[in-house]
């Protein structure tokens, strides 16, 4: 019997259902082996890797690969990394990874929790304890759609991977981007990171705007207000400059792309530090900040540039000096073609399972795709959830790991 695309659906879906037991129990036991960065007081991912190795030796995978950094945290702490590999039916074919991460943050004020975060537990319709969604849900989710393929005896046209790093709390100096030096992703292949979402999942992420965060200070001579030839006012002139940033920011840099909300870059003055503490003095000292978003086709230095520019304009009408500093400074990736193949067969899977016309566009950013994107490879960035990653009494909806799963299976089966 040659079996249709809607029964080998049908089949995949009714074999992920009947694992819905298991699914949660893997998820709890897995968050109950705790993955904190050494440098936020944890022992790091080793025994929850070497745990999950174990686990998914039945799950259907023809490679498990591990590969380990080591980080340089006091005398070095193993830093793990697995690869889990299904071949396709054709050898030449991409492979579609799912990336996602075995560390969690720290539990934060344990007051704040009503349960143990280390021993995630059933309550009603959700699974609570920390990791459980960030990342567990999609992790957990992406090896038990293997193991429905496998269980379902079905091969795919592309290969499958599931990828497991760590670090990705802290940057990912020894996770993704610890792998990304070795040769395991391929030009073609298709990067999926289940590692922000909304509780609707309609939204796939494909990009974000680069950040600036700049402090300025003026430097002016504190005095009488009554007696302002004698002083030199930095208020003012950190006004003037304030002003004219904002003007020749919004002016220059005001290309618009419709992926983004809002579509265009935002330069806003923000925090304004407090000077004196009355109002007859004239204030030495002025100090204000601005949070840019700038949309990825204007390099940062470029604004940078700009920003330096008009600050020596100002600098100079009143020879007064001014000082800047960064705290944030991220060039954004280069977005992902939302034509791109694996941003078509996620929308597809989302439709199927879920019943939503997903959209597709940037936002905040801060995933391990930036790593693949700066790489070249169409990354997209998708999972149904809540948003209580690194909150207290972080869960997941079961509803979720379920639905989460069966959109992984189905774009793999559909690769
Ligand atoms: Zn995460």
């Amino acid at each position: 019997m040659v079996m249709t695309e809607d029964s080998r659906r049908e089949q995949l879906f009714e074999t992920i259902d009947a694992m819905r037991r298991a699914l949660v129990m893997t998820l709890i036991e897995m968050c109950s082996i705790p993955a904190v960065a050494p440098e936020n007081g944890g022992e790091g991912e080793l025994k929850k890797t070497e745990w999950l190795e174990n686990q998914i030796r039945s799950f259907g995978f023809d490679d498990i690969d591990r590969y380990d950094a080591v980080d340089d945290f006091e005398d070095g702490v193993v830093r793990p990394n697995l690869v889990a590999v299904r071949y396709g039916l054709d050898e030449d074919a991409p492979t579609l990874w799912f990336i996602s991460h075995t560390d969690v943050v720290p539990e934060g004020d344990l007051s704040l929790w009503d349960t143990d975060p280390w021993k995630p537990v059933i309550v009603d319709d959700k699974v609570v304890g920390r990791g459980v969604e960030d990342n567990g849900t999609p992790l957990v989710a992406s090896l038990y759609a293997v193991r429905a393929l496998s269980e379902a005896g079905i091969r795919t046209g592309c290969h499958i991977g599931c990828v497991l790093v760590a670090d990705e709390e802290q940057g990912s100096k020894w996770g993704i981007q610890h792998l990304l030096e070795q040769d395991i992703f391929k030009e073609g292949d298709l990067i999926m990171v289940p590692d922000a979402g909304f509780p609707k999942g309609d939204f796939i992420e494909i990009g974000e705007k680069s950040i600036l965060w700049l402090k300025f200070k003026t430097e002016g001579k504190q005095g009488h207000a009554s007696m302002p030839h004698l002083c030199r006012n930095a208020a003012e002139v950190g006004a003037e400059l304030a002003y004219r940033l904002n003007k020749v920011l919004k002016e220059r840099y005001d290309a618009e792309d419709e992926l983004f909300d809002p579509p265009y870059s935002t330069f806003e003055l923000t925090m304004k530090v407090a000077n004196v503490g009355n109002v007859n003095t004239i204030p030495g000292e002025d100090i204000f900040y601005m949070d840019c978003r700038v949309l990825a086709e204007y390099p940062t230095e470029e604004v940078l540039a700009t920003v330096r520019g008009v600050m020596k304009q100002v600098g100079e009408k009143y020879q007064m000096p001014i000082h800047l500093s960064l705290s944030q400074h991220e060039q954004a990736a280069p977005t992902t073609d939302p034509e791109s193949r694996v941003v078509t067969i996620l929308g597809n899977a989302i439709t199927q399972v879920i019943g939503v016309e997903p959209i597709v566009g940037g936002i905040g950013g801060g995933t391990c795709a930036a790593f693949f994107r700066r790489r070249g490879f169409n990354s997209a960035v998708w999972a149904k959830m809540d948003q209580s990653a690194h909150t207290a009494n972080e869960y997941t909806y079961i509803d979720n790991i379920v639905d989460i799963t069966k959109v992984f299976a189905l774009m793999m089966l559909n690769s």
